[in-house]
């Protein structure tokens, strides 16, 4: 596979082209941002980490059948990944208030949701990415009811498997954000990137933050956190 030109940079990673034109190459930088871009700082490896821990999730989500970019890792920064057109919709499922939850509605912090909550949040970083309801997705055609549908079943199916996955090493999946795009072939696959810069995760005993709110909130020791 050779690695052609740059076809794109975004906050947190970088996009090549390849000489398949169905394939390109995502470089994960150790660039972190936070509040639409206002806090910005260099975390020395945290691409690195995030690059081995997306390719495990998403290599275990195709196990369960759940249809992602990933071809393959290529080192230690990059990964091979199907082209997609992305959605222009960020879709947040949440077990535990926090966030912007909280600050929104009044939820307590930490209170259990007595179900995973979707939301769907609109790619415009100029806007600061609103709050969307499913009518605005479906009055201005970003999907059709039936993708719409499916997609939520898919984050639901990815929230149960995502949720033990972590149990089992002690850690609490508060909630997470992720990107579908649509392949040449028209198909809806789970594209982007699952890692402690997308996810909220938390010790199950201490509640330490393991995740992206250590840099967000000032907390210290973000890489020994997402090494954890
Ligand atoms: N999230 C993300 N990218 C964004 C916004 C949110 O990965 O642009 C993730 C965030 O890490 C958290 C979840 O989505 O796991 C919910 O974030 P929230 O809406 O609470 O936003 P925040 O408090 O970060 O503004």
């Amino acid at each position: 596979m050779k690695k052609g030109k740059k076809l794109y940079e975004g906050k947190a990673k970088i996009i090549f082209a390849t000489n398949d034109k169905n394939l390109i190459i995502q470089h994960f930088k150790d660039d972190a941002t936070a509040f639409n871009n206002q806090k910005k700082s260099i975390i020395d490896g945290k691409g690195i980490l995030n690059n081995r821990i997306s390719e495990h999730i998403l290599n275990n989500l195709n196990q369960i059948g759940i249809n992602n970019h990933l071809v393959k890792r290529i080192n230690m920064r990059e990964q091979l990944v199907r082209l997609v057109k992305v959605i222009p919709i960020e879709f947040v499922v949440r077990n535990i208030a926090t966030g912007s939850l909280t600050k929104r509605l009044g939820i307590e912090e930490g209170t259990i949701l007595n179900e995973p909550l979707i939301e769907y949040y609109f790619k415009n970083d100029d806007l600061g990415d609103p709050l969307i309801s499913r009518e605005h997705i479906l009055n201005f055609e970003w999907l059709d009811v039936v993708s719409l549908d499916w997609i939520n079943k898919e984050c639901k199916r990815i929230n149960y498997f995502l949720q033990g996955m972590f149990r089992a090493i002690n850690i609490k999946l508060v909630d997470f954000k992720i990107e579908f795009g649509k392949t040449n072939e028209n198909k809806i696959i789970l594209a982007d990137e699952i890692s402690p810069d997308t996810c909220r995760l938390w010790d199950v005993v201490s509640e330490k933050k393991l995740d992206k709110d250590r840099f967000r909130k000032d907390l210290g020791n973000v890489m020994q956190a997402y090494q954890e």
